[in-house]
């Protein structure tokens, strides 16, 4: 029996990020529609540069359900960047964030929504168990959560991904970070408020194949770790120091083995104390390579995506994105803010 003292939604935005999935995307639909069909809604797709049929089925299906939106990025631009288009695009006062490829049930939203009622701002989506993964996806995405823990400042739920429901506020506070390389289940994490957990029993994907590939995970958890913690930049500090340190000993040691006139180790030993510290030197520069390198990419200022065009456009203002076609994510908000 729901109290009608709690807060209910205005309206519901579901928001998907959509790379080349001809083959389920309309299953994902009719699910999501059926999952929100309780609340006012709006289905937010993202079509991230799909090269498939998926753009044309978007538009189709845009044509048939004015619920549903449908924002074509001009490229791939990555599951993030899409997102975060999305995101930035939806009206609703309450808004849900979930992958297309029905990894996260939509049926789920409705629980998250009764936990937004009694008040919390972030309800994100625990996995209980992850069905159909390979041995190796499992395997690496624990070891990155055990060393995302360790280094992070952010306390992530293990097992949590980017199926997520935000209040405006917290999805407001999301928006205003600004930085290109997102790590959004972290940002959410970083935003504050009240914080829930749902747990659900992850899915299968419905049909295709992952589209991370090993190089864009490996991307995706250097961005994650350098964007939430400065330890592996110390890191060199504290190995440097130790080495030094090390240095420091030996120097008495050797001296007072000459005076004894002691065998002393030669070649072998200098050429491995060479090779230690040179490689030490070199991950250490390429750590800060890493930093240097994203601020590059922050200071270049570029916008995160670029929208090439856009489907049922809501025509009441709010959440209504500027009138031009072609509209650049992120930087365009920043400029709207100081111009
Ligand atoms: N996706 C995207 N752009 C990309 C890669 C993925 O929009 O460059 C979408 C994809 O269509 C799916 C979601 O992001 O809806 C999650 O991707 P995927 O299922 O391939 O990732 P995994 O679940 O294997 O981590
Ligand atoms: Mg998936």
């Amino acid at each position: 029996m729901p109290d009608t003292s709690l807060r209910t939604p205005k309206l519901l935005s579901v928001v998907a990020p959509v790379f080349d999935e001809e083959e389920l995307i309309e299953d994902f639909v009719a699910r999501a529609c059926a999952a929100a069909a309780d609340y006012e809604f709006e289905l937010v797709l993202v079509n991230d540069g799909s090269s498939d049929g998926t753009p044309e089925l978007l538009d189709r299906i845009a044509a048939s359900d004015q619920r549903v939106r449908v924002i074509h990025l001009s490229r791939n631009f990555g599951h993030q960047a899409a997102l975060t288009a999305g995101l930035e695009h939806a009206a609703g006062d309450v808004v849900a964030m979930i992958d297309a490829d029905l990894q996260d049930p939509p049926e789920l939203i409705p629980d998250m929504i009764a936990q937004w009622s009694q008040g919390a701002d972030v309800v994100y989506a625990v996995r209980r168990q992850r069905e159909g993964e390979t041995a190796f996806k499992l395997a690496t995405a624990s070891w990155f959560y055990k060393l995302f823990d360790k280094l992070a400042q952010v306390d992530l739920e293990p097992n949590s991904g980017d199926f997520r429901l935000l209040d405006r506020r917290a999805l407001d506070a999301l928006l205003a970070m600004t930085e290109r390389s997102r790590f959004l289940r972290g940002m959410t994490v970083w935003v504050g408020f009240n914080q829930t957990a749902v747990s659900y029993e992850r899915d299968a994907r419905h049909a295709g194949e992952t589209k991370y590939t090993l190089r864009k995970m490996l991307r995706f958890s250097l961005d994650a770790i350098t964007s939430f913690s400065h330890l592996p930049l110390q890191l060199a500090t504290y190995i440097g120091i130790l080495s030094a340190t090390v240095a420091f000993v030996a120097i008495p040691v050797v001296i007072v083995l000459r005076i004894f006139d002691s065998y002393l180790p030669g070649f072998g030993a200098i050429t491995i104390a060479i090779l230690l510290l040179g490689g030490i030197q070199l991950i250490a520069l390429g750590v800060i390579g890493e930093y240097v390198g994203r601020i590059y990419d922050e200071v270049k200022h570029r916008p995160l995506y670029i929208v090439r065009d856009e489907r049922n456009r809501p025509v009441a203002p709010g959440g209504s994105p500027a009138p031009q076609a072609v509209r650049a994510g992120l930087a365009a908000r920043v400029t709207e803010r100081i111009g």
